[in-house]
């Protein structure tokens, strides 16, 4: 069963429909190849960024640490050797004492630019301030003790507000700290969520390029059958446009434009090119008798012996009705008739058995030209055509030479 033949509509579609589809894909993949890289690298900037600043607060946060316990220890240092020297008053404990208030300010100082924050600042200047207050009193009551007056210095002391003042220092400086290390703690949480958000992202763009390339695999097989339908449709529309429906012979048109080219080959190289018209005789009383669908099957069954009979070479296509056209290249009249002669004999002696049961003989009338110099296809078919109506009139079933 021959495939029917695609209207216009429907090849159009076939061939020009799945391009554009595949065009449209490509290019909304790439916008989100593109969107998607985009992102990944912005945040992955974003989180090695935050990376970074967290590595650095770290630093900065040990060196704090360290800071606020050189302080704590220096502190609790001033406290000792002053309780000692007022005990003692051996002014030989003076010189830890103002080795360990030295460091105090030392480490203040070193702490301040260190400090970020309005919380920590305050705070910072708060014990600042403490310790200041703290080591006027100290350097009070040395200097009390160091002038004897040992009653106003154990009055003083009695009071236990110095020792108080100390607790509060330390309190306040542990307080820093767990300040410190809560920011510590809240950086690194943000620089993990940081570098967690990237790296879901690089596994959503992993996931989608996948599922992007497997798109454009399945796409291009879709081009590819589109191609081969495409090659297919055009071979279809050739084929509809070159060949005779009822036969699968050449078409007038084709066979006309064929003999065009060989006449030329045939003047460019003085070869002989001979052409034959067939006429089935008496046709109409075929149809009359067994029915036109019957008629059909004898002009199918006449072009197959006459496109077998002939050489690989020769044309042979259908000029309409029951009449057909041969055209023989390097072939002159006399072969041209043998030719011819042999396919009206073998017609003349094959019994065509038709499909509803009848059994008939047709004959042919056949009228041969050989291309003349200088002849154009009209002449040529023209002459070709008048030996055929010489044939007819002289009895049929025979072949004749135009003139
Ligand atoms: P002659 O020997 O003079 O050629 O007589 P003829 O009957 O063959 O010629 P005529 O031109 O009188 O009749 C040709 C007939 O062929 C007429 C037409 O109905 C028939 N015919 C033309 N094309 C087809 C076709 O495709 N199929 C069938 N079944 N018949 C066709
Ligand atoms: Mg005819
Ligand atoms: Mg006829």
């Amino acid at each position: 069963m021959a495939r029917p033949f695609p209207t216009l509509t429907s090849a159009w579609n076939r061939i020009f429909y799945p391009k554009a589809r595949k065009g449209t894909y490509a290019l909304a993949a790439t916008l989100v190849m593109a969107l998607l890289v985009g992102a990944s690298a912005l945040l992955n900037h974003q989180a090695s960024r935050e990376r970074r600043e967290s590595n650095e607060w770290e630093l900065r946060t040990h060196h704090v640490l360290d800071l606020t316990s050189r302080l704590k220890t220096a502190t609790l240092l001033t406290t000792r050797y002053e309780r000692t020297f007022l005990l003692t008053q051996d002014s030989s404990y003076l010189v830890p004492y103002r080795r360990a208030r030295t460091e105090v300010y030392r480490v203040v100082s070193e702490l301040a630019p260190l400090i970020e924050g309005q919380q920590q600042s305050g705070a910072l200047s708060n014990i600042r301030g403490q310790l200041d207050g703290q080591i006027a009193s100290m350097e009070k009551l040395i200097s009390l003790t160091r002038r004897g007056r040992h009653e106003e210095v154990m009055a003083e002391l009695g009071t236990g507000i110095s020792r108080r003042s100390i607790d509060t220092i330390l309190t306040e400086l542990d307080e820093f700290e767990r300040v410190e290390r809560q920011q510590l703690a809240a950086r690194a949480e943000r620089s993990a969520v940081a570098t967690r958000n990237s790296e879901r992202l690089v596994d959503l763009l992993t996931a989608v390029s996948l599922i992007l390339i497997a798109g454009g695999f399945i796409s291009s097989l879709a081009l590819r059958r589109a191609l081969r339908s495409e090659a297919e449709t055009r071979e279809e529309l050739r084929r509809m446009a070159t060949t005779d429906e009822l036969t699968g012979l050449a078409n007038r048109r084709e066979v006309l434009s064929g003999i065009d080219r060989m006449i030329a080959a045939s003047h460019r190289h003085s070869r002989p090119l001979s052409i034959a018209i067939l006429d089935i005789d008496r046709f109409k009383q075929v149809n009359d008798t067994h029915g036109h669908p019957a008629g059909d099957e004898v002009i199918r069954t006449i072009s197959a012996m006459a496109l077998t009979m002939m050489r690989k070479q020769d044309l042979v296509g259908r000029l309409g009705g029951e009449e057909f056209i041969i055209a023989m290249p390097d072939c002159d009249s006399r072969s041209a008739v043998l030719a011819c002669e042999r396919v009206r004999e073998a017609v003349a002696a094959l019994p065509i058995v038709l499909s509803h049961g009848a059994t008939l003989k047709v004959t042919l009338s056949t009228g041969i030209a050989q291309l003349a110099h200088a002849e154009d296809r009209t002449r040529l078919i023209v002459r070709a055509d008048e030996a055929l109506y010489s044939a007819k009139n002289t009895g049929r079933d025979r072949v004749l030479l135009a003139a």
